[in-house]
């Protein structure tokens, strides 16, 4: 099946420009002016921008926390995913403390496989170290995981600096990559134990015990192990301005480092906190948490000068029902947001509409800069001959608001109730399959476990 996507700008993270897309079965055959129609479906794009799919290097579907399950599983979460223009995610296979890397995969692609929606991958999260599972980084890596997780908060995770090191050493030689979960495990205990001595419960508290100061520290931490293991290494969800100080700091050391952001803190104020209603402030509890209108400044700054690579969701979804579960202290709120669905538009609207970034740019940290550092270059990221015919045809007048009562990702609320949005994905395609036209998800199990390579930003 041939569909020709006549008269659009194709974006790619070096600019936009007029061009005609031929798709031929599930990739690209062709992008130029005035590509002939002969034999193929024409759809007619004119005045819509055409970008390749997005990809959300961030995802918790089907994640169990502390004994309830994130709300969106892969069937939904992937439906979702698809609506606003994501093609591919790249979710978190994690195994338990005690078992191998492997256990934690089948697990995954056992809650995967033929129930996404769009493509996908994980990244391997080691919560553990021994060596076993020092061999099987090299496994992962040659299956097309190479891709890890390791975190500096949340016990149940963490395996402890020395270790950490170990596993820096040991992925640079498979020629892997880890993202690490930055936050002072120690002291953001000590800061929840005094708010509950004082008797403050309230999800006001979640902000005041993991403080800026804390995730800056340590990013600071974590860079200087990976500086003694020559390491290259990915902050993800950074979220202070502090904490880029540190990235800087490291890159001026000649270190390599990898920052990834997501659109709650770049649109999110700490106010979303101060509200009496428990529920207001408890649906914002996430780590790290929201922070002050100066980060998302710096953030916005840093996403415009490239010092951020990627834009992710974190999404870990939680209904009101869930999140209530914290009605009497606030360290039982399940942590996390909604957002898979919503990140493009919310891209859009307070990025390129609002005139702070290009849609080059969104193109890079959506699309090119997701799919080299996490291996799927030049197959996904970017409209060329050969690519995947993954292709978000964007209406960029399209106006309109987000609520919960319209998305499809499987939650009651979103952060951005009511928010006005301009821009939107009118068609999304996956490898060649129309798979959202005008809102409607066509697709259910269409995804495909994608084989990632080396990192190659
Ligand atoms: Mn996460």
């Amino acid at each position: 099946m041939r569909i020709l996507l006549r008269g659009g700008r194709v974006v790619s993270a070096g600019g936009v420009r007029a061009s005609d897309v031929l798709l031929d079965g599930e990739i690209v055959a062709a992008v130029g002016e005035n590509l002939s129609g002969e034999g193929a479906r024409v759809v007619d794009c004119a005045g819509k921008l055409l970008f390749p799919g997005f990809i959300d290097g961030h995802t918790h579907f089907d994640l169990e926390v502390g004994g309830t399950i994130t709300a969106d599983d892969f069937a939904t979460g992937s439906r979702a995913a698809l609506r606003g223009g994501t093609t591919t995610v790249i979710d978190f296979a994690a195994p338990d403390k005690g078992e191998a890397l492997r256990a934690g995969l089948d697990r995954w692609r056992g809650k995967a496989e033929g129930r996404c929606a769009c493509d996908y991958g994980f990244h391997m999260t080691i919560d553990d170290w021994d060596e076993g599972i020092s061999r099987e980084i090299g496994e992962m890596a040659a299956e097309g995981i190479p891709s890890f997780k390791m975190y500096m908060t949340y016990p149940a995770m963490m395996i402890g600096e020395g270790d950490m090191y170990r596993a820096l050493l040991r992925l640079k030689e498979a020629g892997g990559i880890a993202g690490v979960h930055c936050e002072n495990d120690g002291v953001i205990r000590a800061l929840t134990e005094d708010a509950r001595a004082r008797g403050a419960l309230g999800p006001g508290s979640h902000p005041r015990t993991r403080p800026a100061p804390l995730e800056a520290e340590a990013v600071a931490h974590l860079l200087r192990l990976a500086q003694l293991a020559d390491a290259p290494v990915i902050i993800v969800h950074l979220s202070a301005r502090e904490s880029l100080e540190e990235v800087r700091a490291a890159r001026r050391r000649g270190q390599t480092v990898y920052v990834e952001t997501c659109p709650h803190y770049l649109l999110l104020e700490d106010s979303v906190y101060d509200s009496p209603d428990f529920m207001e402030a408890a649906k914002y509890v996430c780590a790290p948490p929201i922070r002050r209108r100066e980060d998302q400044e710096a953030l916005w700054e840093a996403l415009r000068s490239g010092e951020i690579h990627t834009v992710a969701t974190d999404h870990c979804p939680f209904t009101t029902a869930q999140k209530r579960a914290g009605r009497y202290d606030f360290t039982k709120i399940p942590g996390g947001l909604p957002g898979v669905e919503h990140r493009g538009q919310l891209l859009y609207t307070h990025g390129v509409a609002a005139g702070r970034i290009g849609a080059e740019d969104m193109c890079r940290v959506l699309c090119e800069n997701p799919a080299r550092l996490y291996g799927c270059w030049p197959r996904k990221g970017v409209i060329a001959p050969g690519s995947d015919g993954d292709i978000v045809v964007w209406d960029p007048e399209a106006r309109g608001t987000i609520t919960a009562a319209d998305q499809v990702q499987n939650v009651d609320y979103t952060p951005y109730e009511g928010w006005a949005v301009q821009g939107a994905a009118e068609q999304v395609y996956l490898r060649g399959i129309l798979a959202v036209d005008r809102g409607a998800v066509l697709v259910e199990n269409s995804g495909q476990f994608i084989k990632r390579g080396r990192n190659q930003l």
